[in-house]
């Protein structure tokens, strides 16, 4: 072997120790970083999957078997393709060899019931995020897929469990007039939140409160109004700024564009800094202004209520008092000078009082109905001694050839009533029957059974016409205007009874009579 050859072979030696070399080295290196890889792989806090190129697992990572409640025995070779949980939306991308979202409900159910794989979950359900992407050979040939997912389900049972809350908040809030601010005591930043509403009542809110959409603090302090802005701005908010209380509710006033609206807030302080210090505070707010200006108008009203009340209790003192001087004095002039014609006179004076009073009276009594201020005094009525009373009193006053009859069935009726109220209506239906009787009976009847008592007074009277019948209870209602009168006295009568609790009604045949008559509960 000549010099020439023998440095070749050595070259060659040294080249082939070289190759070997670098093996042994690449073999150690693939080694190391397989092994390096197999640690993060099981390590790992994502589930990894690895399948072949037909969907046939053939790895998967301990974190996988834990999401999956397997063994990597049970697992392994189970067919990608064939998992009840996939879409086939999902399969069919995998197919084209698309990389693909995973964002899904897995079902353990659907799992044992194919007998996809052995799982230790029954019907459990849990909600599962990652990706699949398909792993591709240089000429882009899908060799298999790789599937890194993580369980979601706590998350997703979170925001289900917030939507539900921001649900029931919308539900709460969303009158059409409240909103939330947010203000930071820190930044200073204030905002108004009007997305818990409806979108159509939020953008009504926006509207009429766009000086709130993105205000300074010091807007809203000067919007307060004048009289409120001690109580709320310098002492409740102080106090929750430095801590003293942690929320209060405030009912005040802002002025915007020069019109008062009322507002309610409930303010409370949700966050507080590292020293303990409130840091950021809600404010739940809505506009009262249609309530308040109702409430006001109320308020109002019954004042004026009451000052009507007043009125008319002094009326009727005061209409009352001249008259009676009027018609006393007359009555003495007329016994100092008493004649035939000067006691016409004073019989006209006393017919015209006594109906003059009578009108007030009715007039009165018809204002307080109206205005519902009707009081009632009960107590027990002796009703034959009430009857004696009203019959003495119109005895005198009915027509020749009249005559008044009165035998009642049970002579000590006693019954649970207001008695001047009863007594005003007897006297009404009497007064009535001695206006249109000009012959034959009135006759006064009452019985009671258990619970209810029935009073008439029939009478041989003019009678009333069937198609008058049902109005003569209405107010101002007069069959004719011959006779005197105002056609309020039955519509009273009516209210009265029923205030009472019971009935009144009229059963008449023209021209032969009529008989008013009345029910009342015995005990009310
Ligand atoms: P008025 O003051 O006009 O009598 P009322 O309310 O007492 O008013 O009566 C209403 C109408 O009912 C009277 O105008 C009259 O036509 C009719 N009426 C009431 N009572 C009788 C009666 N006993 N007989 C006939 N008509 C009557």
């Amino acid at each position: 072997m000549n010099s020439k050859t023998n440095k070749t072979e050595n070259a060659k030696d040294i080249h082939d120790a070289k190759r070997d070399d670098v093996k042994c080295y690449s073999s150690a290196e693939l080694l190391r970083s397989e092994a390096v890889f197999r640690i993060i792989f099981d390590n790992l806090a994502w589930c990894v999957t690895v399948f072949d190129e037909k969907g046939c697992l053939i790895d998967i990572n301990e974190a996988g078997l834990k999401l999956f409640g397997t063994t990597k025995e049970k697992m392994l070779g189970i067919r990608l393709f064939d998992s009840p949980n996939l879409s086939e939306a999902h399969k069919a991308q995998l197919r084209k060899g698309e990389l693909a979202e995973i964002d899904l409900l897995y079902d353990f159910g659907k799992v044992n019931q194919q007998s996809f794989y052995k799982t230790m979950y029954s019907n459990t359900v849990k909600y599962i995020r990652g990706k699949c992407i398909p792993l591709k050979d240089e000429q882009g040939q899908v060799f298999g897929f790789l599937y890194w997912v993580y369980d979601d389900t706590e998350n997703h049972l979170k925001n289900d469990a917030i939507q539900a809350n921001l649900a029931k908040i919308k539900a709460a809030i969303d009158t059409g007039s409240s909103y939330l601010w947010e203000f930071d005591l820190h930044s200073k930043k204030l905002v108004a939140d009007f997305s818990l509403v409806t979108d159509s009542a939020s953008e009504t809110l926006m509207e009429r409160f766009w000086h709130d959409v993105s205000p300074s603090p010091m807007d809203i302090i000067q919007s307060i109004h004048p009289d409120d802005v001690s109580t709320l701005y310098a002492s409740d908010f102080q106090r929750l700024k430095i801590g003293e209380t942690d929320h209060f509710t405030s009912v005040f006033r802002r002025i915007l564009n020069g019109k008062t609206y009322w507002f309610t807030a409930n303010i409370r302080t949700y966050k507080w800094d590292e020293n303990g210090q409130p840091e950021k505070i809600v404010c739940y707010t809505s506009d009262i202004t249609r309530q308040k200006e109702k409430e006001i108008e109320l308020f109002k009203a019954k004042e004026a209520d009451k000052l009507r009340s007043a009125f008319m209790a002094n009326m009727s003192h005061e209409i009352r008092t001249p008259l009676n001087a009027i018609v006393g004095f007359s009555n003495i002039l007329v016994e100092m000078n008493s004649t035939p014609e000067t006691e016409f006179f004073r019989e006209a004076i006393n017919k015209n009082n006594s109906l003059l009073l009578k009108l007030v009276d009715d007039i009165l009594d018809f204002s307080r109905i109206e205005m519902e201020a009707l009081e009632f005094k009960m107590e027990y009525v002796p009703v034959k001694e009430l009857c004696d009373e009203v019959i003495n009193i119109y005895e005198p006053m009915v027509k020749e050839g009249v005559n008044i009859c009165f035998t009642p069935e049970n002579p000590v009726c006693v019954i649970r009533t207001d008695r001047k109220r009863l007594q005003q209506v007897i006297s009404q239906l009497m007064g009535n029957a001695v206006k249109y009787t000009t012959n034959g009976y009135i006759t006064l009847s009452y019985y009671t059974n258990d619970s209810v008592f029935t009073f008439k007074v029939a009478d041989t009277g003019i009678g009333i016409p069937e198609k008058n019948r049902e109005s003569v209870f209405d107010c101002f209602y007069q069959v004719d205007h011959f006779h005197q009168g105002t056609g309020l006295g039955l519509s009273i009568a009516k209210s009265l009874i029923e205030r009472l609790g019971g009935t009144i009604g009229v059963d008449s045949i023209e021209g032969q009579g009529s008989t008013f008559w009345f029910t009342l509960p015995v005990s009310f």
